[in-house]
């Protein structure tokens, strides 16, 4: 029993975690769970929730904070910029990165210990700017 409940977590980790790594969308616990269910109809909305908790506290994926309380994932863990919308909240990943790049740690600065660091641009998508308010 201890052996099924063990590779049941598991499985539904490792797809938790396949299905984020595809994702450029930075999606929400509830967007996960609503791709996730679909092949593990069994699993909760807590159960992704928790696994994608773990998953960020490890350094595997990366959380960031949507400005309010919604909390969104990010597969991709090692640095990078973003893209934020302020009309739509379209959050997306810069292709390209501007130079100079952000040089920073892991190491010392200003006294603190540095794991990691969180680059946004904020602005009007294509899409958004398409339309005509
Ligand atoms: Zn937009
Ligand atoms: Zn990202």
């Amino acid at each position: 029993m201890e052996r099924a409940n063990w590779s049941r977590r598991t499985r539904q980790r490792e797809m938790i975690l396949r299905e984020i790594k595809k994702l450029r969308t930075h999606p929400s616990a509830a967007d996960i769970y609503e791709i996730v269910r679909k092949k593990l109809p069994r699993i909760s909305l807590g159960t992704v929730y928790r696994n994608l908790e773990d998953l960020s506290r490890a350094g595997i994926i990366r959380k960031i904070r949507d400005g309010g309380t919604r909390a969104r994932y990010d597969g991709t863990a090692a640095g990078h910029y973003h893209l934020h919308c302020q009309r739509c909240g379209r959050l997306v990943d810069l292709e390209k990165d501007p130079s100079p790049p952000v040089r920073v740690g892991p190491g010392k600065m200003d006294g603190w210990e540095i794991t990691g660091y969180r680059l946004e641009f904020t602005g009007i998508c294509p899409s958004c700017l398409k339309k005509k308010v």
